[in-house]
């Protein structure tokens, strides 16, 4: 199964993406955290780009995730977050395999600032949390589990977040127009019940 997620920062569709990933036992590939792991000369250009809240160019990134879709662990399917972002990337997608299902989550824009800008990743044992929703840590510097540091997203600042939803509206929401197999979930609930929601719409088989 092929699935693409679609969904403005905040959202969960990344958190989505792993449960369902798990589940399906098929690979989650996040553009974004492809970019983030980056290493060597390309890591301070694309870095610069994504601090400010812009996108990477796209023959950079479709190079990246083409890469990616041909290793061995995607034969049995994947699902995609974070690609497309724009038009040009979604055409581009469709000449190199056809998705089957596109899940879109919505999420107004006060909920998803607030999300973003109370989220927190332990630079130590990487458990992620946020300071105004659950998983809330006791301490908003200090991780529950291990006592690391915890530390912000440069990209997640008010400024940088409120650029990355004006041109999630702009450029990425139009590449919906581009599919016609779309399931649409509120965004405004929890984890668990998205998941439900999701499973039981998709009549996904799972574990
Ligand atoms: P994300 O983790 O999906 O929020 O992505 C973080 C950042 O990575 C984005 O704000 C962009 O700068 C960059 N990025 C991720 N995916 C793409 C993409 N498909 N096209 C261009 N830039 C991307």
């Amino acid at each position: 199964m092929k699935l693409l997620i679609i969904g403005p920062q905040g959202s969960g569709k990344g958190t989505q993406a792993e449960i369902l990933s798990e589940k399906l036992r098929i690979p989650h590939i996040s553009t974004g955290d492809i970019f983030r792991s980056l290493q060597g000369p390309l890591k301070k250009k694309v870095d610069e780009i994504i601090n400010k809240g812009n996108l990477v160019p796209d023959e950079l990134t479709l190079e990246i995730l083409k890469n990616r879709l041909e290793k061995e662990d995607c034969k049995k399917g994947f699902i995609l977050d974070g690609f497309p972002r724009n038009l040009n990337q979604a055409r581009l997608l469709k000449k190199i395999t056809k998705i089957d299902k596109v899940i879109e989550i919505t999420l107004d824009d006060k909920t998803a600032i607030k999300r973003i800008t109370g989220r927190r990743l332990c630079k130590k044992c990487k458990i992620n949390y946020n300071i105004f929703t659950e998983p809330k840590p006791k301490n908003p510097e200090i991780c529950d589990e291990c006592g690391g540091k915890l530390v912000r997203r440069k990209d997640d600042t008010e400024n940088a977040v409120k650029k990355r939803l004006e041109i999630y509206k702009k450029e990425t929401l139009p590449v919906l127009k581009e599919y016609d197999n779309i399931l649409t979930i509120n965004g405004n609930q929890s984890i668990k019940e998205m998941t439900e929601e999701i499973i039981n719409n998709l009549e996904l088989k799972t574990d």
